[in-house]
């Protein structure tokens, strides 16, 4: 820290994204990427945009909103494009957050959720998953602060019902309820089509996982007209043009082959399947998993030593040093043959440690 930096950050942790190695080639199943590419439209689509760079992007991404909404049944000015769902997620603690309105969200969650606390100066409140690491709702009724919830959670993958969330909804009336559907794609319910019966919802949602976009950083907002208004009120005072030209064009062909997507996600939720099968036949516990990853831990094998072990041998998972799930470890889905390796590969490590 230089003898510059604000004192208001003494005590601000960043967030630590998963590894990006570069040197090393591994099975990469540590960020939760999409293994198929993006469609070759969208790679068009970047090719064609580039050839403008000289010029800004238009703020207001309208083509991109309405191609959107028509995917959604929700109306343009329903819709915020944020520069990936980080963005809109800050956003939201700017907005509906201050020092007396407090931001609430479980002890086992999205790693950012605290960290968009601090840098944003907001008391934050976490109230712990249950035993079995599921969301006890009635935890979340009359919270006296902006609810975030990610549904479905990570890094557990367990989610919500639709009906479980509108009773948070109902029983929080004088507060914004964030619902970030970073995975909804992969076998959950998404809280879309509750936006007009609720004004204090936001769902957000991203490209990166579903879409096979997250190198393009597009995610976005949910809400009543009122809450995109106030926050693009935010995105107006911090960065107007935050949709680059690439990424907005390859947002639109990536929608305009949605079927090529949502074809993938459906290959992804057979592949993990079939990995959580594998899994609980070597001994592993696996929570019931609505997204792209399996969160497994394994009675004989620390997730720690597990984790350090698939490393030494090129496969990139992910374990968090947090106590409370410190034995588990992440493991996104990756490709059917990839998958297979990495089981292969547990089986020998689960076998040599007994
Ligand atoms: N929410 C959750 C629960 C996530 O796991 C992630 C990915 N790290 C995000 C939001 C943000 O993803 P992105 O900014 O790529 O849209």
């Amino acid at each position: 820290m230089s003898r510059f930096f604000s004192d208001k950050y003494a005590e601000l942790k960043a967030y630590v994204p998963g590894e990006q190695p570069k040197k090393q080639q591994y099975i990469k199943l540590n960020t939760n990427e999409n293994p198929f590419p993006p469609h070759p439209a969208v790679v068009k689509a970047a090719r064609e945009a580039a050839g403008k760079l000289e010029l800004y992007p238009e703020p207001e991404c309208t083509e991109l909103r309405e191609t959107l909404a028509g995917r959604l049944g929700v109306s343009p000015d329903e819709l915020i494009m944020t520069n990936g769902s980080d963005e809109i997620l800050n956003f939201a603690f700017m907005a509906f957050c201050d020092r007396h309105i407090p931001a609430v969200f479980a002890d086992i969650t999205y790693g950012f959720y605290p960290v968009y606390g601090q840098i944003n100066l907001v008391p934050y409140r976490e109230i712990p998953l249950q035993e079995d690491l599921t969301i006890r709702i009635k935890d979340y009724f009359q919270s006296a602060g902006t609810i975030f919830i990610a549904n479905p959670n990570a890094p557990t993958g367990i989610a919500l019902r639709r009906d479980e969330i509108a009773e948070i909804l109902q029983q929080n009336p004088y507060n914004v309820v964030v619902v970030d559907e970073a995975y909804v794609d992969f076998g959950a319910e998404s809280c879309v089509p509750l936006i007009r019966e609720y004004d204090n919802l936001l769902v957000t949602q991203t490209f990166s996982k579903s879409r096979s976009m997250a190198g393009a950083r597009l995610g976005f907002g949910v809400a009543n007209p009122e809450i995109i208004r106030d926050l693009k009120t935010i995105q107006y005072s911090t960065n107007p043009y935050n949709i680059d030209r690439m990424t907005m064009a390859t947002g639109i062909a990536c929608l305009q082959n949605d079927e090529y997507n949502m074809e993938n996600c459906r290959t992804i939720m057979t592949t993990r399947e079939r990995t959580r099968d594998a899994l609980e036949k070597l001994g592993f516990e696996v929570t019931p998993s609505k997204t792209n990853f399996l969160f497994a831990r394994h009675p004989d094998i620390s997730g720690e030593e597990l984790y350090l072990k698939l490393k030494e041998r090129g496969i990139l998972i992910r374990h968090f040093s947090v106590e409370r799930i410190k034995d588990y470890n992440r493991i996104t889905i990756g490709s059917q043959e990839d998958m297979e390796t990495v089981v292969r590969v547990i089986g020998e490590l689960v076998a040599s440690d007994k």
